[in-house]
């Protein structure tokens, strides 16, 4: 099974560990240690307890496109190539090293990124990892949605915003924009997320600092 809803469907895969094998989920450094998910760690130990293998989604962030808007070095080293592949490569070595990880697919374009995958995985998380990650992480913050969903219960409009952000990813972390326009035309169609436009104030707060308002307008500009 695989979602980007885990609190939604807990309940019936908490009673079908006998018939699902593996669970896909959002498995990251900004998801698991900034995110949302902390209070899901109980349950997912729960459900490999049982049986349930844990299949990592968006290991890597999502690709991490949503890069920092700022001047500061390290975000303008992130928005190099050299610089993304050290984040990258400290990414993927956080999330092989988790516990409670039992495989990890990776989206591999070309030999390149053969190469910097495997040589990442070859080595160990080390406290320079770490260091970076969380700089990176912060840096990107404003636009780094973690798909949590914490922000939507304060909607006024009720927009299913962390599917929004999550089309927004296909275009800016995957590169892949018609991919992207389809998420984004199946969710809304355009038409809702005018309505941020004439919101009278965003009160879809986000406890990682993303800028849900002015994502919004994003996706908007660019996916519709
Ligand atoms: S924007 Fe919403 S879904 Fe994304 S990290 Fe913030 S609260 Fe979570
Ligand atoms: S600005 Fe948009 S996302 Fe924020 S509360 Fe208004 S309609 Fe919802």
């Amino acid at each position: 099974m695989s979602t980007h809803g885990f609190a939604a469907v807990l309940p019936r895969l908490l009673q079908n560990t006998d018939t699902i094998q593996a669970l896909m989920v959002t498995c990251n450094f900004a998801a698991w240690d900034s995110g949302g998910w902390t209070e899901a760690l109980p349950d997912i130990r729960r459900l490999r307890k049982d049986g349930v293998g844990i299949v990592a989604m968006k290991p890597l962030m999502g690709g991490m496109g949503e890069t920092p808007a700022g001047r500061s070095a390290l975000a303008e080293a992130l928005k190099t190539p050299a610089g993304r592949t050290r984040v990258m490569s400290a990414a993927l070595r956080w999330v092989l090293q988790n516990a409670l990880v039992d495989t990890v697919p990776l989206l591999i374009k070309n030999q390149e990124e053969l190469a910097a995958s495997t040589t990442a995985a070859a080595g160990g998380l080390t406290d320079a990892d770490m260091r970076l990650l969380a700089a990176a992480v912060r840096e990107a913050s404003p636009r780094l949605c973690r798909l949590c969903p914490t922000c939507s219960a304060g909607c006024r409009s009720g927009l299913p915003i962390p599917e929004i952000m999550r089309a927004l990813m296909y275009a800016e972390g995957y590169g892949n924009l018609p991919r992207a326009k389809r998420a984004y035309a199946d969710l809304v169609g355009g038409a809702p997320v005018a309505k941020c436009e004439s919101c009278p104030g965003c009160t879809a707060d986000c406890p990682n600092q993303v800028r849900v308002h002015d994502r919004m307008l994003s996706a908007r500009t660019h996916l519709a």
